[in-house]
């Protein structure tokens, strides 16, 4: 049951056909685990926050830098220096203070992807590095979590819906290291690639079918196109394929 509080708040998205207050409903009994609380990571937990998704778990160690402030929006000047988590936790709590929110102040690997992803419905990859990438794919695999990846750099960016072990896994298209130490990144990237991401988990939560499940979608902010490809699972893939 919603209060009458809550019910004002989210009146303008209940009264979307697909949505309705039995979607409210199911947003409020939802789960979702965010890895990162950088660039991406501010605009998926400020919608998902703002959305009235029950509980919002943030994982990041790092600590805010002025560098990230040209994007990384849930952040801001007073919080440089604090921990990324902390500071998220600050900003989602003053948006909306009926979502719970959990903060991990942890870096994802192997040794703990899987016990931190293990209780969400869903687990949205808004990390900024590959071996971490990689390590929360496996969880997302061994539990069979879906997964919505996204990537940005400079004007461009992707994102896709992973759903093990129905459709490709990270590991079957993604490289498992890159060579560039500083990915040029410009702060509406994350907005349009982070928007995205956030709208294709409220859609799974809401139980409304995508296209994108098993397909890449690139968005190229130069040219202003979108393109998007279904992903093969890759033969002998060393995560989702037949041990
Ligand atoms: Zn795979």
């Amino acid at each position: 049951m919603f209060s009458s509080d809550e019910l004002q708040r989210y009146n303008r998205q209940i009264i979307i056909e697909e949505w309705g207050i039995k979607g409210q409903e199911k947003l409020a009994n939802s789960r979702v685990f965010i890895a990162g609380g950088g660039g991406l990571a501010s605009p998926v937990a400020m919608y998902l926050a703002a959305a009235g998704v029950g509980t919002i778990t943030i994982c990041d160690n790092d600590i805010v830098d002025i560098s990230n402030l040209n994007r990384q929006i849930i952040h801001n000047e007073k919080r440089i220096g604090l921990n990324k988590a902390d500071s998220a936790y600050a900003t989602l709590s003053s948006i909306n203070h009926h979502v719970n929110i959990h903060i991990i102040k942890e870096k994802i690997k192997a040794g703990n992807a899987a016990t931190l992803t293990g209780n969400s419905d869903i687990i949205i990859d808004c990390l900024d590095n590959f071996p971490s990438r990689h390590d929360l794919n496996k969880a997302s695999v061994k539990l069979s979590i879906p997964l919505i990846h996204g990537g940005v750099s400079g004007f461009s960016g992707q994102v896709s819906l992973l759903v093990p072990p129905e459709t490709a896994c990270l590991s079957c298209f993604l490289p498992s290291k890159t060579d560039r130490k500083k990915i040029p990144i410009y702060g509406a990237t994350v907005g349009v690639i982070g928007s995205l991401q956030a709208t294709e988990a409220i859609k799974f939560i809401l139980g409304i079918p995508t296209p994108l499940k098993g397909k890449i979608l690139f968005w190229d902010g130069m040219a202003m196109k979108f393109d998007s490809f279904k992903l093969k699972k890759k033969a002998g893939c060393k995560v989702c394929g037949k041990k």
